[in-house]
């Protein structure tokens, strides 16, 4: 592991701290003392393979699970044990594993509803940036969620978390099951929406995509973190290449 700054960014105060984070399902630990950091303004990246219990990271930090033990920092301030809504509003918005759009609401509706934290509901301004960000959406905006592509749910899945306003936003594999091309696309737009200010954890299985994008990289395995770096040092370590990037590795 290294300790040399990875990028400017990475002198950077905390937006999120886990320390020594235990996270278990009945019997099964799932996590297993997890530390991790991210600065505000990074992109972090958070990799390993099925199971390793990326989603249950994420899922512990917005509240959808307690940790047994360690604890979870929002700015300084222990978030670990609040309920999910609290989260949101401290700044969190996450973006499920699965995408999980409202399948019968428009996507207008979806978007909304991440909104629902507002006491007048949507900001106008809140949609503009999504409608943006993702234009298609701004087309399908009275479209039955259900019937959009598995892309476009993904983005609209994005853009509802955008409409909480986040300061870190949380996204639970935004690559799976979409085509390279698509992939591609909503990659460039993370970074836009980090360049527009929004700090970034990113759970990914594609870590040569995941890698290009973010400052940084942690990797989880069976619960615990066995590496972290600065990303383009994980993208040349050969134990990465050999583990998420031998053949087949989509580029
Ligand atoms: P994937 O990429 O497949 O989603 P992951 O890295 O996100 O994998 P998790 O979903 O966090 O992994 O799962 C971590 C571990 O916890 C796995 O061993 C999994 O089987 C177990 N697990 C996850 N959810 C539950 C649950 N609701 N009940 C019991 N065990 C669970």
């Amino acid at each position: 592991m290294s300790e040399e700054p990875a990028s400017p960014r990475a002198a950077a105060p905390p937006v999120l701290e886990l320390r020594e984070v235990h996270v278990a399902y009945g019997a099964i630990e799932a996590l297993k003392g997890v530390d991790l950091e991210v600065r505000e303004g990074e992109v972090v990246t958070l990799l390993g393979a099925n199971g390793a219990g990326k989603t249950t990271t994420l899922q512990a930090i917005s509240g959808l699970l307690r940790p047994r033990r360690g604890e979870i920092r929002f700015h300084g301030e222990r978030v670990d044990g609040l309920p999910p809504h609290e989260v949101v509003r401290l700044g969190i918005g996450h973006s499920p594993e699965g995408r999980r759009v409202f399948p019968l609401m428009t996507v207008l509706e979806n978007l909304r509803m991440g909104a629902y934290r507002f006491r007048g509901g949507a900001r106008r301004e809140d949609l503009d940036r999504v409608f943006t960000l993702f234009p298609v959406l701004a087309e399908r905006r009275t479209q039955e969620a259900g019937t959009l592509s598995g892309g476009e749910q993904q983005m609209l899945a994005i853009g509802r978390a955008l409409m909480t306003r986040p300061v870190l936003l949380l996204l639970d594999e935004p690559s799976m099951g979409l085509a390279p091309l698509i992939v591609t696309q909503i990659f460039t737009i993370i970074r836009e929406i980090n360049e527009q200010g929004t700090t970034v954890l990113l759970v990914e299985q594609n870590a040569a995509q995941a890698l290009k994008l973010a400052d940084r990289g942690y990797v989880l395995e069976t619960g615990s973190i066995v590496m972290s770096d600065a990303a383009s040092a994980l993208l040349s370590s050969s134990r990465i290449r050999a583990a998420y990037l031998g053949e087949g590795a989509a580029e």
